[in-house]
């Protein structure tokens, strides 16, 4: 089996608290949330960062892009709006080296951040 954390959770081999999921596509809650909503949107395909991502993961990334628009009106922010983010690489503050868009809502981001 993997050792990546979050194709564990694909797989359903590890636990979590899932929001949404197509097939290429899966959403969960983070587990230490920094927002009173914060999920995480990955592509169920493995792709370790964004500097891994070719012209063939166009269509993945996109499809978590809709996926967070959607989970945009299902958490009632559409309007009120949220935060989308890729951290990606040392000096972006990645640590789970498999793609994903922080989802995060509900609270003032700080400008800079
Ligand atoms: P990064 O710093 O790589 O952009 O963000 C990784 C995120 O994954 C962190 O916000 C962290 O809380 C979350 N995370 C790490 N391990 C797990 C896990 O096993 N389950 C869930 N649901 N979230 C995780
Ligand atoms: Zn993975």
């Amino acid at each position: 089996m993997s050792d990546c954390v979050f194709c564990r959770i694909v797989a359903r081999h590890s636990h979590a608290d899932v929001v949404y999921e197509d097939d290429a596509v899966l959403a969960f809650r983070d587990i230490y949330p920094k927002a009173p909503v914060h999920l995480l949107i990955v592509p169920k395909r493995h792709i370790a960062s964004l500097v891994e991502a070719g012209p063939d993961d166009a269509m993945v990334l996109g499809q978590c892009v809709v996926a967070a628009r959607r989970l945009a009106e299902t958490t009632g922010y559409a309007e009120k709006g949220f935060r989308l983010v890729v951290n990606t690489g040392p000096e972006g503050g990645q640590v789970v080296y498999h793609v994903h868009f922080h989802f995060t809502a509900g609270r003032r981001p700080r400008a800079d951040a």
